[in-house]
């Protein structure tokens, strides 16, 4: 009998030792200590200079990244990221898969229903792309009648929806709408600002220009589930940290050059 509980315990030992290895990191995990807490995260690992995965590449990079990584190492957590379509990021938050969000999310009221955002990190806005051609749309208002194409779940859907008189498709991810304007499936993309930068000025993308005007400011934010303030205040007091201490700033340099 005692020979029996001895055994039952040392494979519950087993077990548990072999499935806290099976915890490890994904592409987008930190090194782990055994004791930290984990922070979970959910990304759209499709905005780039945010959130991007560079071919034969395993962890994720971007501005997000390291941003999300050092707030963890701040708050001394794990973190571990996961890859989750846009417009599966709040559900999965919802049904506490992740613990929050940074994936260049503007903070909005919609939103505000149902997450709670952390102060602001980033100043964003739309700007939209055409092919280097195009004669006939030089502003938004001259989208009308044209179509465009969007990241579904974006605030880009939204405003271009708004506008008006517009032909919207909604496609998975950015690189798929440029894609669309390059086959002359549509005749503009709407996009965030630093995203559309970044696609023309660092991929060296030749065929398309961004246009100067802004149809929109927003504000990026981190993305906690509603009832989690005590993970917010946690959270922005990081935030505030590296803002004081230099580290935002040398990570905003390493992807935007210079500070705003
Ligand atoms: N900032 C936009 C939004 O929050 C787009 C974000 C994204 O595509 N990752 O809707």
């Amino acid at each position: 009998m005692k020979m029996k509980k001895l055994l039952a315990l040392a494979a519950a030992c087993v077990f548990a030792v072999t499935a806290f290895a099976g915890c490890g990191g994904n592409g987008g995990s930190s090194s782990s200590s055994s004791s930290a807490k984990v922070l979970k995260v959910g990304s759209s690992i499709d905005f780039a200079p945010f959130e991007f995965q560079d071919e034969g590449q395993k962890e994720y990079q971007g501005f997000d990244m390291d941003l999300i990584r050092a707030v963890g190492k701040e708050m001394g957590y794990d973190v571990e990221i996961q890859n989750i379509g846009f417009d599966g990021l709040i559900p999965a938050l919802q049904a506490k898969n992740i613990d929050v969000i940074i994936s260049g999310m503007t903070i909005n009221d919609e939103r505000k229903e149902n997450v709670l955002f952390s102060d602001p990190y980033y100043q964003s806005g739309l700007t939209m792309v055409v092919r280097a051609d195009e004669q006939g749309i030089k502003s938004f208002q001259d989208l009308k009648g044209h179509k465009v194409a969007v990241q579904i779940g974006t605030t880009s859907a939204e405003a271009v929806k708004k506008l008006g008189g517009v032909e919207v498709k909604e496609l998975n991810t950015p690189a798929d709408c440029f894609m669309e304007l390059k086959a002359n499936g549509v005749d503009a993309v709407v996009n965030d600002r630093p995203v559309n930068d970044y696609y023309i000025t660092k991929s060296g993308e030749t065929g398309v220009k961004a246009l100067p005007e802004r149809l929109t400011a927003e504000d990026y934010g981190i993305a906690l589930a509603k009832d989690n303030t005590e993970l917010q205040t946690k959270i922005n007091d990081a935030l505030k940290k590296l803002k004081e201490n230099g580290e935002y700033d040398k990570i905003y340099a390493k992807w935007f050059g210079e500070q705003k």
